[in-house]
């Protein structure tokens, strides 16, 4: 009997989604990633949990009621991650004409019918506090709901979630061979120690890697597909208001500048073809400079790309084996016949439709295994079972009994840990309690949990993946913390 009834490789978005799915089913599940959760792509989205304006410009109503609906899933299973916002989307006669944005505005309120959130709304940008970062000439604006996601940690608490229903997670374990016979078996390198695995079906969720790893590791022909970069940067906040702001840039893209870990403001996104190591993406200074002139068409303060103060950057496969690009919903998929063990493929699509992409996958597999019924949409990820309308009074009772953290600490907390930030806090009366301080935010208790609960082994896991603390520290208080983790039980 083989070890598990589904191998997973990929520990990114797609494949966390996949372990998630097929271990509430009742599938023996195990997931290889060959780094940290997250580090791939995954880590590089538009952080947008949306029904996608640009694909209703494209009149494709369908795909945009449906990913709404799955806006509306998020929100009821991951309140902590997904915060509703406002976005803001100043007039500019050049590029799309008012009539058109509030029409479809309008149109995108219908198509959300199901969901609590505000309706559009035309605002006068000379007497709201929106106007105040923006540049004179904007005398209207548009606004209306959709939310941001916490891109990392939703691959985490998949991930949490997976193991919490029986998955293996191994992190740092890249798959190096597959062969396959009437089930799959796989050679693993985990850890520095080479590990065969035997699985009844296999997934390749492997992102930008999905061709290579077709090619080499399952020596199967290759999908034919390409792989674009996306970017984004970071910059000082470039405004008070809790908007984000959608700027229509003279290429008719959406360019989105959002509220960025308080202090910051991401800017993009970016995106052109790319070639090479899909773990090595940096962004190049044209992009750079792109995004900065895109925002100093709007903002008042001018920003230059020597302000910018991190850049994030991923590769991620776009076309599927017919030339087709692929659409916001990503590729998934299904390759069995007789005597051969089942292998699904799934690359791309955006965030907002992981969901649904993983149930759709892991159904394929109902012929060949007993399974229960779909479920994701229904039970809250690790940490998010209470209403996303009660996000403040969560943050209430947090303050009410750890009264040493600051606003801002608990409300950095609540959005990470939801309720189980207890497991984070313990029964802690001051902050000494929580062991030595890393920088302004983080405590040992807090990388003690992320290395014991949610594989943290590098600072950069739980830097730039598990919080995004990396921002705010200082250079020595990150050697700190590398030595500490080098030594945590
Ligand atoms: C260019 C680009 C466009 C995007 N477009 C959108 C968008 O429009 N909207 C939106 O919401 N989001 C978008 N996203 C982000 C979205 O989050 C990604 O599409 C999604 O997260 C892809 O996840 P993935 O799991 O397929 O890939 P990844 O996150 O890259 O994960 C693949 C993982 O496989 C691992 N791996 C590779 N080979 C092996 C091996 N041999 N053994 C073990 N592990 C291996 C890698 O280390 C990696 O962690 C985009 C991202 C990018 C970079």
């Amino acid at each position: 009997m083989a070890d598990y009834d589904l191998a997973i490789i990929g520990g990114g978005l797609n494949g966390v989604s996949l372990a998630r799915d097929a271990a509430g089913r009742g599938l023996r599940v195990i997931l290889l990633e060959q780094g940290d959760l997250g580090a791939g792509a995954s880590q590089a989205s538009p952080r947008l949990i949306h029904g996608d304006l640009s694909v209703l410009e494209r009149r494709a109503f369908l795909r945009v009621r449906a990913a709404l609906a799955e806006r509306d899933i998020w929100l009821r299973i991951a309140p902590h991650l997904v915060r509703p916002m406002r976005f803001v989307i100043p007039a500019h006669s050049d590029e799309r004409p008012s009539w058109l944005l509030r029409s479809g505005l309008l149109l995108y309120d219908r198509l959300a019918s199901r969901t609590h959130l505000p309706a559009s709304a035309t605002i006068d940008v000379t007497h709201h506090p929106i106007g105040n970062a923006l540049k004179r000439p904007f005398g209207t604006a548009f606004e209306y709901s959709d939310c941001v996601v916490d891109d990392s940690r939703l691959v985490i608490l998949n991930a949490v979630d997976a193991a919490e229903r029986g998955a293996s997670i191994r992190t740092g374990a890249r798959c190096v061979r597959a062969d396959r016979l009437d089930t799959w078996r796989l050679s693993a390198i985990d850890r520095g120690h080479r590990q065969v695995i035997t699985a009844r079906a296999l997934a390749n969720a492997t992102g930008a890697w999905t061709a290579s790893v077709a090619e080499t590791v399952l020596r199967m022909p290759p999908p034919n597909l390409a792989t674009v970069q996306m970017s984004q940067i970071v910059v000082r906040r470039l405004f008070d208001t809790d908007s984000v702001y959608v700027f229509q840039n003279s290429d008719r893209r959406l360019i989105f500048a959002s509220p960025y870990e308080r202090d910051f403001t991401l800017i993009g996104t970016v995106g052109h073809a790319f070639k090479g190591d899909p773990a090595i993406v940096s962004m190049q200074a044209a992009d750079v400079a792109y995004l900065c002139d895109a925002a100093n068409r709007y903002f008042r303060e001018r920003i230059e790309p020597v302000d910018v103060v991190r850049t994030v950057s991923g590769a991620n496969a776009v076309m599927d084996p017919q030339g087709r690009r692929a659409a916001r919903d990503g590729v998934a998929t299904f390759d069995a016949g007789r005597g051969k063990a089942p292998l699904l493929t799934m690359f791309g699509g955006d965030v907002t439709t992981s969901r649904r992409r993983a149930e759709w996958a892991v159904s394929r597999l109902t012929p060949f295994y007993p399974m229960s019924a779909r479920w994701t949409a229904k039970a809250p990820l690790p940490g998010g079972d209470f209403a996303w309308s009660r996000f403040d009074a969560q943050l209430d009772v947090v303050r009410e009994r750890w009264r040493f953290l600051t606003e801002a600490q608990a409300q950095r907390l609540v959005a990470a840990y939801g309720s189980r930030i207890e497991a984070v806090l313990g029964d802690a009366k001051s902050r000494t309690d929580l062991g030595p301080a890393f920088g302004p935010e983080l405590t040992g208790a807090e990388v003690r949990y992320l290395m014991a609960r949610e594989w943290a082994r590098f600072p950069d896991d739980i830097l730039w993946r598990r919080s995004k603390l990396g921002l705010t520290m200082p250079p020595q208080d990150r050697d700190a913390l590398a030595a500490f983790m080098a030594t945590a039980p």
